[in-house]
């Protein structure tokens, strides 16, 4: 029996297609599409939908179908009632994370992503990467509960490690100022960044490679009350490689350039499949 109408057979087809719930979400979904005359068949109906698609379309579909089978697994699993809003925020995740991905993979343009869904605690996890003499990356992604809300990756020009770290820490804040969030915490795997970007004074002693940006942050933290703290690299590897994926698009030459990524996104996969159990990570673990 589906444990989210109580009335079908809980078999695929009925989760992802027929369930009344699987049917409002891809009807009033961003595909608009109506499952409820669909065949019987899972083969015939994934030839009719996956055929003559684009890769976008594509896309959304196995996002939506992911959403929904998450959706069926919180009632299953969690006794979580299933809405159209909770299918849209975890729709829209999917859809963060999907481009974090193919960014990884440089298969598309990373670009800044902001998604509409708002609410609930928000932590910003942020990287900054740095090659001599000048070559940087910044990388950050913000969460929503267990939900990805928006990442960048970029190039930036610095001239130490703890420039690029100061200089992501900026364009996070900056970023996450512009989503008009009612309070985020930022994240950095440098220690020392975090230890001075949360005293009572401005850091006038800061690294002079550094000193604009880190009292930039340190003042910006203030303006807008936000928190920084410490969390280990290893809980940090998204920004971590989206901080790195400018750097060696930028840098690294072009006959070796598609192997090498692909290399990289290999080596990475991993990571970036288990995303998900990082973040539920809990925040009381931090050390400052
Ligand atoms: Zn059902």
């Amino acid at each position: 029996m589906c444990a989210v109408c109580n009335q079908g057979e809980e078999d695929v087809l009925h989760m992802l297609f027929h369930c009344p719930f699987a049917q409002a979400c891809w009807l009033m979904g961003p595909l608009a599409l109506r499952t409820d005359e669909l065949p019987r068949d899972l083969s015939i109906i994934l030839d009719s939908l996956f055929k003559h698609k684009t890769d976008e379309v594509w896309t959304m579909l196995a996002n939506s179908a992911w959403a929904i089978w998450r959706c069926r697994n919180e009632k299953t699993y969690g006794g979580k009632v299933p809405t159209f809003e909770r299918f849209l925020s975890i729709l829209n995740s999917v859809g963060v994370e999907t481009r974090i991905a193919a960014a990884a993979n440089k298969k598309k343009e990373v670009q800044l992503e902001v998604s509409n869904v708002c609410n609930s605690q928000y932590r910003c996890k942020v990287d900054g990467s740095w090659r001599s003499p000048w070559i940087g990356g910044l990388g950050f992604v913000v969460e929503d509960g267990e939900l990805l809300k928006g990442y960048r990756a970029a190039p930036s020009v610095v001239c130490s490690p703890m420039q690029a770290e100061a200089v992501a820490l900026r364009e996070a804040i900056h970023f996450v100022k512009s989503l008009n969030l009612p309070s985020c915490i930022f994240l950095t795997d440098n220690q020392d960044l975090a230890k001075v970007c949360m005293e009572l004074h401005p850091p006038v002693d800061a690294d002079w490679r550094a000193y604009r940006e880190i009292n930039e942050v340190w003042r910006l933290l203030k303006e807008f009350d936000y928190e920084c703290r410490h969390i280990p690299r290893s809980q940090n590897c998204v920004a971590d490689h989206l901080a790195k994926v400018e750097h060696a698009a930028d840098w690294m030459p072009e006959s070796t350039e598609i192997i090498s990524l692909r290399e990289w996104a290999d080596a990475h996969a991993t990571s970036i499949i288990e995303f998900e159990d990082d973040m539920t990570g809990d925040i009381e673990e931090v050390t400052i």
